[in-house]
């Protein structure tokens, strides 16, 4: 059973860290401890469309990406190319509660990395993938969206029941919190 584990916020010391390469005895151990499954489980509860594991104190170069529906797992992401073409657009994250930003991003990206079985993938990511991949690959060297912003923003403080219809019109408006 996977377990939704508390997400650090800013200003932790962890989230500034740079996290370490995954070897093929930290992949075993991560997949053994269930760890993928406690970051997607995380990832789901809080609603987000990403997480990296420095957001839960592990400091391995492992990311989640929504795409669509699926979560998919890489580990040790590379961003191998990216477009000269830039998009700028509405970020928020679970680390930073309450601060949504604009962000400029390539629009599109190549990734390199290994899935949660250690196999090499590379995949052409665009449009809201290739922002999560960007966005998430920043937590494994401790870069918040913050430090990138060109312009952010807070949000009112929500009630407890508040939170579901607030989320739900975030959805709408396509606000992403990663
Ligand atoms: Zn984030």
């Amino acid at each position: 059973m996977a377990r939704v584990l508390p997400v650090l916020t800013n200003p932790d010391r962890r989230l500034r860290a740079r996290s370490t390469e995954v070897d093929a005895t930290t992949l075993a151990r991560l997949r053994a401890d269930g760890v993928f499954d406690d970051l997607i489980a995380t990832m789901r509860a809080e609603d987000g469309v990403g997480i990296a594991a420095p957001q839960v104190g592990i400091g391995s170069r492992v990311i989640i990406v929504l795409d669509g529906k699926t979560p998919r797992v890489f580990v040790n992401p590379e961003i191998t190319s990216r477009s000269l073409r830039t998009a700028v657009d509405t970020e928020g994250c679970l680390s930073v509660p309450g601060v949504v930003g604009l962000v400029s991003r390539s629009r599109a990206v190549t990734l390199r990395a290994q899935d949660a079985q250690g196999r090499p993938v590379e995949r052409k990511c665009r449009d809201l993938v290739a922002r999560i991949v960007q966005h998430e690959i920043d937590h494994l060297d401790g870069i918040l969206f913050i430090d990138r912003a060109i312009r952010t923003a807070e949000l009112p403080p929500l009630e407890e029941n508040e939170r579901n219809a607030a989320a739900s019109k975030a959805r709408k408006s396509e606000d992403v919190v990663l």
